[in-house]
């Protein structure tokens, strides 16, 4: 391996920092061998602090009508051949039951960006929530909302809230996004979400079109110093009723290498194993696991449900990816050594 990637993984696991023309180094000509000695790092890295556990959410795909127009995205407004659902509070409680039962203490319910219209039916979610299963955390990933409706989500008892920043490029956000959609308000709802007191989950996509090794680095620099609770990465699967339905999906190998470099820059770091890395692979899970993922998110919706959140093609909803196939989760997780827990499963500090 290169002697320069590996004094830098070196320093990273030290220092847990590096300046933003080191990530690209990193990110430039790496090989197998480096992205193996990152993965080694990062599995130690994870195991001072969460040990052998791995923290399992229920995911919630609670509605697919959206008001934004992102060109990745098969849920997207102008997308006609997308069949629109809502879940009702009704469908969303007997969800929370039964993963209850399977040993779910997180549900996350994700949705479109609907706007100000339903923040009061997510607030009295919320509370439900909260009132039948008090010992679960409730995270909240519907999108940008003004800072009034962060702070009602989180009087109602919201914990939790993910917004992958999607890119912490500004002209790389623009490329990936209507004029409509702003990377200021974006990053201003990240940093609304951080000062309300959620516990905050950012995130992109690796392998979106026109992505560069100079736009990851600023992706890795601002994780590190936004310093949120959670990262979301997975690989960028092209939708074919989307402008970039004919774009070639994201590499599985990078984005267990930046795992790997996400879990050196925060030991502590909540990162989960995505679905679209299991969509990519039938061991993507148990890959990201060896690279120093430990959360994973197995799909609690109802089964129509599932199959209309179509964010890309090829989705996985049966089989270990959902929650009612608990069992061969933690089979997979147990074949390698690690253990799937029955916890909320918030982050430690360290
Ligand atoms: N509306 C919510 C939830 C978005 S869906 C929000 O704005 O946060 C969750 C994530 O799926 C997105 O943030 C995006 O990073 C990812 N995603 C969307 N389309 C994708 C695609 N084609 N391939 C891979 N990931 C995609």
């Amino acid at each position: 391996m290169s002697e320069r990637t590996k004094q830098l993984l070196d320093r990273l696991e030290r220092e847990h920092t590096l300046s933003l023309d080191e990530y690209a180094a990193l990110l430039r000509g790496w090989t197998h061998e480096d992205a193996a000695y990152a993965a080694e790092k990062a599995r130690r890295a994870c195991d001072r602090v969460y040990g052998d556990a791995v923290y399992i959410r229920g995911l919630i795909e609670v509605s697919n009508i959206c008001r934004n127009d992102c060109l990745y995205c098969g849920i997207r407004r102008s997308n006609r051949n997308c069949t629109r659902y809502r879940l009702t509070a009704d469908q969303i409680m007997s969800c929370c039951r039964e993963g209850y039962a399977l040993g779910f203490r997180t549900f996350v319910l994700q949705g479109g960006e609907t706007g100000e219209s339903d923040i009061d039916a997510v607030c009295a979610l919320v509370l439900s929530i909260k009132a039948e299963f008090p010992d679960c955390a409730v995270t909240l990933s519907l999108g940008e909302y003004p800072t009034e409706a962060y702070q009602a989500m989180f009087d109602a008892g919201g914990d939790r809230y993910l917004l992958r920043h999607e890119t912490a490029d500004r002209a790389h956000y623009q490329s990936l996004h209507p004029p409509d959609m702003s990377f200021d308000h974006r990053m201003q709802c990240l940093y609304d979400l951080k000062r309300i007191g959620f516990q905050v989950g950012c995130g992109f996509m690796v392998g979106s079109p026109g992505q560069t090794v100079e736009t990851l680095a600023q992706d890795l620099k601002f994780v590190e110093t936004f310093a949120p609770a959670m990262c979301g990465i997975g690989p960028f699967i092209p939708h074919k009723d989307t402008p970039f339905g004919g774009e070639p999906a994201g590499s599985v190998e990078l984005t267990l290498y930046l795992l790997s470099i996400l879990r050196l820059i925060r030991p502590a770091l909540l990162l989960p194993a995505t679905t679209a890395l299991g969509t990519l692979r039938p061991d993507g899970r148990e890959q990201g696991m060896l690279a120093g993922a430990n959360v994973v998110m197995p799909n609690l919706s109802p089964p129509d449900a599932r199959e209309k959140y179509t964010l890309y093609n090829g989705k996985l909803y049966s089989g270990a990816e959902s929650a009612q196939h608990l069992a061969e989760l933690k089979q997979r997780m147990s074949a390698i050594g690690l253990r799937v827990v029955t916890d909320r499963g918030d982050a430690k500090s360290g």
